[in-house]
């Protein structure tokens, strides 16, 4: 299989690049430090169309493939900046395009082509239920022609930078389901009318600028079309678009780690004490060139993983290997920046402990590195499951 990117793809990353250009270093800084929404940026890469890569001509957006999306989020990340806020927009809607109606399709889609609509928010996760996915608690009820919603939902990520949400909730009781992934159902929510009206959505602040929330739902009404698939099968659809989500993050993972490569390069080159630059020491340059062997590999399954997506051949191996390797080679590209900076890597305008926070995210979440072990465990190697 060979990796080198095509004309298009290298007209991608340098048009990504110069436009991730217009916001330097200081611009994270200050919504790091001020927790502060990225507003300038992702309307800027919504207006290029960035965000839209992966929808269909057919819905006006541009058709491009995995690849092309990954390295969209790749150079976001590269330059220093963070596609976390925004990076939903080009996944979620994969449910719609892959499970909605044609009606849904044609509503929604092309809106999110054009940016009027933002579809950021996923609500999956609850507190109880944590990895358990088919415990959650959530239900809808069907009354009418409407579902009635009651429940909560723990870490909803960019709710308050979104005009609608994904939301899984059970349709039918756990105890009276023939499998346990069954009677879970996937609906869109408008979220512009739901919030104060069904969803109180409360700020959760943890150590990223990443905007993530508890949610309270009460009695939100949603209408039956806004049922995306069949009633009962959403925990499937939602498997459907994990490998999409999995071989983004990858790429994203990919682009932190060489930022961080190539600042701990830079600074051990030009970094003198005892008279020399620190980076002539087995003991600094060793650790770098680890980090860039591992992220390096990690590169090259993320590249398989994508490129069997585009050719809608079964990926689901390969993007779970995907996102433990990129993850695993960025945590140890973040260690290795932080040591080479030594005292300066503390320092907040060296950027590094910021991309240092960032980083611990993805070895998190979609789903947690442990998560994608026993995938590759049960599902590739054929080993009993363990839950
Ligand atoms: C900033 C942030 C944003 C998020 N955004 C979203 C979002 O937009 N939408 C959404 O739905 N969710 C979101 N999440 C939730 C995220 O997907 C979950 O936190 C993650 O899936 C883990 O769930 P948990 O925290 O409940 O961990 P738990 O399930 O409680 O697990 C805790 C630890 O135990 C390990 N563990 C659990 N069971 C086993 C087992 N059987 N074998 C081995 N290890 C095990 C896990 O791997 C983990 O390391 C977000 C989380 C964060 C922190």
């Amino acid at each position: 299989m060979d990796f080198e990117p095509t004309e298009t793809q290298q007209v991608i990353r340098n048009q990504v690049s110069e436009l991730c250009n217009k916001f330097p270093p200081n611009y994270w800084r200050e919504k790091d430090r001020k927790k502060e929404y990225p507003t300038e940026f992702v309307d800027a890469l919504t207006r290029a169309g960035w965000l839209a890569a992966l929808i269909p001509e057919k819905y006006d957006g541009p058709g491009l493939g995995m690849l092309e999306a990954g390295i969209i989020l790749e150079e976001i990340n590269h330059s220093g900046a963070v596609a976390t806020p925004c990076h939903a927009q080009m996944y979620t809607m994969g449910a719609i395009l892959r499970h909605g109606s044609e009606v849904q399709k044609e509503k929604y889609l092309p809106k999110i082509a054009k940016g009027e609509i933002r579809l950021q928010s996923f609500g999956v996760t609850e507190s109880e239920a944590g990895s358990d996915t088919t415990q959650i608690k959530t239900f809808a009820k069907k009354k009418g022609g409407d579902y009635v919603i009651n429940g909560s939902k723990i870490f909803i990520s960019r709710v308050q930078h979104s005009d609608m949400m994904l939301l899984l909730a059970r349709t039918t009781p756990r105890d009276q389901v023939e499998k346990r992934t069954m009677g879970l159902s996937l609906f869109l929510v408008d979220l512009r009318s739901a919030i104060g009206n069904g969803i109180t959505a409360n700020l959760i602040e943890t150590m990223v600028n990443h905007e993530t929330n508890e949610l309270v739902i009460q009695d939100l009404i949603v209408p039956g079309e806004n049922l995306v698939g069949e009633e009962g099968r959403g925990f499937y659809h939602i498997l459907d678009g994990m490998n999409a989500e999995r071989i983004l993050v990858a790429a994203e993972c990919i682009g932190d780690s060489y930022w961080f490569i190539e600042k701990a390069t830079s600074y051990a080159k030009n970094r003198v004490v005892f008279g020399r630059p620190i980076g002539q020491n087995q003991g600094i340059q060793f650790p770098i060139a680890d980090a860039y062997a591992r992220v390096s590999a990690a590169n090259l399954m993320r590249y398989k993983a994508a490129a069997r997506f585009d050719q809608s051949k079964e990926c689901g191996e390969e993007a779970n290997m995907a996102k433990l390797l990129a993850s695993e080679a960025l945590s140890k590209a973040a260690e290795v920046a932080m040591t080479t900076y030594g005292g300066y890597g503390l320092a907040t305008d060296m950027d590094v402990e910021r991309k240092f926070r960032e980083s611990r995210l993805y070895v998190v979440a979609p789903v947690t590195n442990n998560m994608v072990l026993s995938y590759i465990a049960d599902h590739v190697l054929g080993l009993p499951r363990s839950f």
